[in-house]
């Protein structure tokens, strides 16, 4: 008989319950508050409470292991979820490699990636609390393609700042969010004093998601039937992406196998954790102490490999409260490379404390090795990968090459975020030899670190 390659659940697998890392993070470390950047005290929830629901704030500073999932978002879940988890194997045999590559794929989702996961559940606490609409920023559009479906199952009203480079390059993640009734802007715009300020100084700025939260934040602060909402990077986010997790321990129970290696990639943290911190779990409890991390970057935004950690703020007009993470500097723009997701110059608290603490490891990769990578997953397992999330393939490639050197049967599980249907101007300068080697420049790291607010960071 053929090797097995599908590992299904049914709907009624979907979980409960989201699993929250902190009490068992808060065993192994310190974990440390957000502060107010005036007193930098730790944050109180009325600080948030002008751009959050009562029941996110919460959520962002919960220290219980479990929180209920409402039925409203369950159901809303079950559209998609579980997703789908396969063994690579064709890949495995283009690779000539022992290990045995599984993959957790989140494309199968309405808007293609792990992203409703989150627009689900925070549409659904902001309806609860009687808002009217919701503000948001967007990169390449997967954020905002989620939450102006989530806003439109809920019958809320939708507002997208999207960097400018993207809605430029991206008409048809622009379309979709329309379709579903957003409002989307080009970032960054005359429509706030933050993206007017940017604008008065570079008229002909591409934009960046720094720029763009600052723009969606002033409006949600702004407006008392406005609420801000985020795609990544805060607790709450990742709280809500730990089904991708929970589903997948019960996958690789079926498959009979247990990871040796967990691999994502990283832009704000949000796909990674919730894949990962199911899994971390076990070994920040000593129960799984060999299984391995590996969280994947761009060469051109390298924030786990090459940037600080400190405290900084979340956007480039200093609204956010100052958060402990590794950052290239809030100032940071990063070259307009096609993983569009993943140019974000911070990452969340909790993952950014794991790679300070040595439990999860970092590597960095440029455009042509990830779309070299993209392109051999397409070739062998027929799905085109999301720019993001062929960081996450490469750096199982070259797992799965050092298994086959060191003639080990490493078991490797990757996090696939979503496909690449809406990028393929992004293929075709693949495709063309026209994707340039853009590297993270020191220069710039000097600039944008020197933006750093000089606040201590526990060691
Ligand atoms: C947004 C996005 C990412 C990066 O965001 P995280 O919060 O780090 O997950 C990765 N992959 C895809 C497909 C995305 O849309």
């Amino acid at each position: 008989m053929t090797e097995r390659t599908r590992f299904d659940l049914s709907t009624a697998d979907v979980p409960t319950a989201w699993f929250n890392i902190m009490p068992d993070l808060a065993s192994v470390t310190t974990p440390l508050p957000p502060l107010h950047p005036g007193t930098l005290q730790p944050v109180t929830p009325d600080l948030l409470a002008p751009i959050f629901p009562e029941a996110l704030i919460k959520q962002e500073m919960s220290t219980e292991q479990w929180i209920d999932i409402p039925g409203p978002v369950i159901d809303i879940y079950r559209l998609w979820r579980p997703t789908p988890l396969q063994r690579a194997t064709r890949l495995e045999q283009a690779l000539s490699t022992p290990a045995h590559i599984y993959f957790k794929y989140e494309g199968t989702s309405p808007a293609g990636s792990h992203k409703p996961n989150t627009a689900v559940a925070q549409a659904y606490y902001n309806k609860e609390a009687g808002v009217r609409r919701l503000a948001t920023e967007t990169g390449a559009g997967q954020w905002g393609s989620a939450l102006a479906m989530a806003c439109r199952f809920f019958d809320l009203d939708c507002l997208v700042y999207m960097v400018r480079a993207s809605y430029d390059q991206k008409p048809y993640r622009r379309i979709f969010m329309e379709t579903f009734g957003a409002k989307v802007i080009p970032s960054p715009s005359e429509t706030t004093q933050a993206g007017g300020t940017v604008l008065e100084q570079h008229p002909d700025s591409t934009g960046s998601l720094g720029i763009a939260i600052s723009e969606a934040i002033e409006v949600g602060a702004g407006s008392a039937d406005t609420n801000y909402s985020i795609g990544s990077c805060l607790a709450h986010v990742l709280l809500h992406q730990t089904v991708i997790g929970l589903e997948a321990q019960k996958q690789m129970e079926l498959a009979e196998e247990r990871p040796d290696v967990v691999i994502g990639c990283v832009g704000g943290g949000s796909n990674f954790a919730g894949l990962a911190y199911a899994f971390m779990a076990g070994k920040l409890r000593g129960e799984t102490p060999d299984m391995r991390f590996l969280a994947t970057e761009p060469a051109a935004c390298p924030t786990l490999t090459k940037g600080r950690f400190a405290y900084d703020f979340g956007d480039t007009a200093k609204l956010t409260p100052l958060l402990p993470m590794y950052t290239l500097g809030h100032d940071f723009v990063p070259a307009p490379v096609h993983a569009g997701g993943l140019r974000y110059h911070g990452d969340a608290s909790s993952l950014s404390l794991l790679v300070r603490d040595g439990y999860m490891e970092a590597a960095a990769y440029t455009q042509n090795e990830v779309f070299e990578a993209a392109v051999l997953f397409a070739h062998t397992e027929g799905i085109v990968p999301a720019p993001e999330s062929a960081h996450a393939i490469r750096g199982a490639m070259n797992e799965a090459v050092a298994a086959r050197e060191a003639g080990e049967e490493r078991v490797i599980l990757l996090g696939l975020s979503g496909h690449g249907n809406f990028d393929m101007q992004a293929y075709d300068d693949y495709l063309n030899g026209r994707l340039p080697e853009v590297e993270f420049d020191p220069a710039d790291e000097e600039t944008a670190l020197a933006s750093l607010p000089e606040v201590p960071i526990g060691a």
